[in-house]
């Protein structure tokens, strides 16, 4: 447990505009029943820091029903006071006291999905240019069964074998990463999808694809399929899954009782020659892109220029629940005021 982990919170990185991907392109063929995870909603970084806040609480909440004492306090600690370089309309970085690293935390998987980020971007356009494939993001998904959460899981990584061993599969992709979301409809039934992103090698027929889906799952053929257009937010697109896999405000504790007993169960992994790739890459300094931002903002300190407006850097102690009431401050300030303190 680190005392006092370095986070850097990026101004443009969980910004980066959803419109760039959600842009219909005419060789798209979108499958109208896509799942509603999918909708991207555009939220400021005040609500998104609002509802990390509550999202805890209720885990929290949960964890001592289930009298898990160590758990929630854990939790309860993680991000609950920060140290924020701010030039008054900016973030350049957050520094929280504590990390909890829980899975479910809102704030450490926040962190956890910008390192998958930063490890797999530069294998993935290396492996593109390599090897002239497109990305795309597909989405599989599976009918409902009653079943346990580790059940549906199996139940769709196994179909999704089956899948990449067909030959019309291996004809169009190249390989890929995957990601598994869970989600549960009200009447308590798992939904599981799993997020891919695949390269592409070619051109096909959707319907040849669902045909290939119904075929190993047996009853399922309903999927999506759209391109990546940047690859950096097709990715984040994708990871968030993992750093997110449920929708934990509508958790009980049954689901969260459920979730401690699936702690070693894998939510991201590689496929196809990509996998093969990511085990002999060895990067260089200049591949990394989201490294450079990162990078750009680990060495600051007080007093430093912002990265994106040159004003000086002071540091701003806040507790958890008045980052998103700073959030909400700039967000309503006129973009050439300084907010320097706030109530
Ligand atoms: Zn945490
Ligand atoms: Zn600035």
């Amino acid at each position: 447990m680190k005392q006092l982990a370095l986070s850097t919170d990026l101004i443009n990185f969980d910004t980066l505009p959803a419109a760039s991907q959600s842009k219909p392109s005419p060789q798209t063929y979108l499958d109208k029943r896509v799942t509603k995870s999918q909708r991207g909603t555009k939220r400021t970084r005040s609500q998104r820091a609002r509802e990390r806040l509550q999202t805890k609480e209720h885990l929290v909440g949960l964890a001592r029903e289930l009298h898990e004492g160590e758990l929630a306090d854990k939790l309860d600690r993680c991000h609950s006071r920060l140290s924020v370089l701010t030039c008054g309309r900016h973030i350049a970085r957050i520094i929280p006291n504590f990390t909890c690293e829980f899975r479910l935390c809102p704030d450490c998987s926040r962190r956890r999905s910008r390192k998958l980020q930063n490890k797999y971007l530069p294998m993935m356009s290396a492996f593109m240019l390599h090897n002239r494939v497109t990305p795309v993001h597909l989405v599989l998904t599976q009918t409902h069964r009653k079943e346990t959460r580790k059940q549906s899981a199996a139940r769709i990584r196994s179909s999704f074998t089956k899948l990449t061993r067909r030959s019309f599969w291996k004809d169009n992709f190249k390989g890929g990463t995957w990601s598994l979301e869970f989600t549960k409809d009200k009447n308590g039934l798992h939904h599981t999808h799993l997020h891919i992103v695949g390269f592409r090698r070619k051109f096909f027929d959707i319907h040849l694809l669902r045909g290939e889906w119904l075929a190993v799952t047996g009853d399922s053929h309903v999927l999506h399929l759209k391109p990546i257009l940047d690859l950096a937010v097709g990715l984040q697109e994708v990871v968030k899954y993992v750093s997110k896999p449920l929708d934990i405000r509508r958790f009980g504790a049954a689901d969260l009782k459920e979730f401690l007993g699936l702690k070693n169960m894998r939510m991201f992994g590689t496929f196809g020659e990509f996998r093969d790739f990511c085990k002999g890459f060895e990067p260089s300094d200049n591949d990394d892109a989201m490294s450079e931002l990162e990078s750009l903002t680990r060495d600051l300190v007080e007093g430093c220029a912002c990265p994106q407006c040159n004003a000086p850097l002071f540091d701003l102690r806040l507790s958890k629940s008045e980052l998103p009431q700073f959030y909400e401050q700039i967000e309503s300030s006129p973009p050439d005021k300084v907010v320097t303190s706030w109530n």
